[in-house]
C-alpha cells in the first residue's frame, strides 16, 4: 500500500468517500498502535473509533505543517491516554490495573508533550514548535538526499535519544569523542542558518542553543520532543514496506533498523504492525461499524448545518 494522503478540503467538506477512505486506510495502523498499549480489543475499537470521530470534528483546525496522518495518531495518542487514565481510576486497588496502567501512562506522556498534543496550535508555545518541527525536517531530508545515514543517527541519537557523546562514537564507530561533537557542531551551525529565514522572534534559536549547551530546555518546547512529537526522521510507510520485505539494503535499512529498534519511534512500530498484518485479517467487521458511526455524524452535521 501506498502513502496515500486525503485532500484536506474534501474532509473539510464532509466529503463522505474521502473519509471513508480515510478509515480503511488508517483504520489497521491506528488499532496496532493501540494494540500496543492497551490489551483489551474492545477498548481498542473504542478508541480507534473515538480517534476518527475527533478527527472529523477537529478537521476545520487541520494544521498542514504536520501529515494526515500524525493528526490521526496524535488524536488516537490522546484517547489511549484518556482511557488508561480512566482505568487507572476504575482499577484503585485492584492488583492488575494499578500495577499496568500508570505505567503505560507515563510511558505515552513520554512519548510526546502534553496531552493536547498536536491538535491545537493556537498558543505562542506551539508556533515555536511548529517551526522547529519545519526547520529540522529540512534538515533531516537533505541529509537523507545526501546519503548521510551515519549522519543522520548519529543527531537522532543526539537530539531526540538523549545519547551523550560517549556512547555515540562507540556505537556508530566514528573515531573517537570529539568527531560526535564535530557531527553535532556542524548539524547546529546548519539548523541555524535553516531556522535564521523563517525564526523572526528568535524561539527556534535559543531551543537549539539548550541543545548545544547540553542544558535542559527552558523553553515550553524542547528539540528532543519535538523530533518525536514532529516525526521529524520518521521514514515514510514506503519505506518500512521495502524493509519488511527484506529489500531495502545498506545505509537506509541501517537507519530503518535503528529508527524502529534504538529510538523505539512508537509511530514507526504501529504502521509495521500494520503492516506485518496477514492481509486478510478481519477489519472488515470493525470497517464496517466505524463507516455507520461516521455516516451517522456526517449525516447529522448536513442537517444541522455549520452548528455542532
Ligand atoms: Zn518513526
Amino acid at each position: 500500500m501506498s502513502d496515500w494522503a486525503p485532500d484536506i478540503a474534501r474532509l473539510q467538506a464532509l466529503n463522505n468517500d474521502e473519509w471513508l477512505r480515510v478509515e480503511s486506510t488508517f483504520c489497521g495502523r491506528l488499532l496496532a498502535y493501540a494494540a500496543r498499549r492497551v490489551p483489551d480489543a474492545q477498548a481498542r475499537e473504542d478508541i480507534v473509533q473515538e480517534t476518527f470521530l475527533g478527527a472529523l470534528r477537529g478537521i476545520d483546525n487541520f494544521d498542514a505543517v504536520y501529515s494526515f496522518e500524525q493528526y490521526l495518531f496524535g488524536i488516537c495518542r490522546n484517547r489511549t491516554i484518556d482511557f488508561l487514565r480512566r482505568r487507572r481510576v476504575v482499577g484503585q486497588g485492584q492488583e492488575a490495573d494499578s500495577r499496568d496502567a500508570p505505567l503505560a501512562v507515563d510511558q505515552l506522556l513520554f512519548e510526546g508533550t502534553t496531552p493536547s498534543g498536536i491538535v491545537q496550535t493556537a498558543d505562542a508555545a506551539d508556533r515555536g514548535r511548529e517551526l522547529l518541527v519545519g526547520v529540522l525536517r529540512q534538515w533531516v531530508q537533505e541529509t537523507w538526499q545526501q546519503g548521510e545515514f551515519v549522519r543522520l543517527q548519529v543527531i537522532e541519537a543526539l537530539f531526540s535519544g538523549g545519547w551523550r557523546n560517549r556512547d555515540t562514537w562507540q556505537r556508530f564507530g566514528l573515531r573517537d569523542e570529539t568527531a560526535v561533537a564535530g557531527v553535532k557542531f556542524r548539524a547546529l551551525k546548519r539548523l541555524r542558518h535553516l531556522a535564521e529565514a523563517s525564526d523572526a522572534s528568535g524561539e527556534i534559536l535559543a531551543a537549539l542553543a539548550a541543545v548545544s549547551e547540553e542544558e535542559k530546555s527552558h523553553f515550553d518546547f524542547d528539540v528532543a520532543v519535538t523530533w518525536r512529537l514532529g516525526r521529524v526522521s520518521c521514514p515514510a510507510r514506503y519505506w518500512l514496506t521495502r524493509h519488511l520485505a527484506g529489500d531495502l539494503k545498506g545505509a537506509p535499512e541501517e537507519f530503518v533498523k535503528f529508527h524502529l529498534e534504538e529510538m523505539k519511534c512508537p509511530w514507526c512500530a504501529a504502521n509495521l504492525d500494520d503492516l506485518e498484518r496477514a492481509e486478510e485479517d478481519s477489519l472488515t467487521p470493525f470497517l464496517e461499524s466505524l463507516r455507520q458511526s461516521t455516516v451517522q455524524y456526517l449525516r447529522s452535521r448536513s442537517i444541522s448545518g455549520e452548528g455542532s
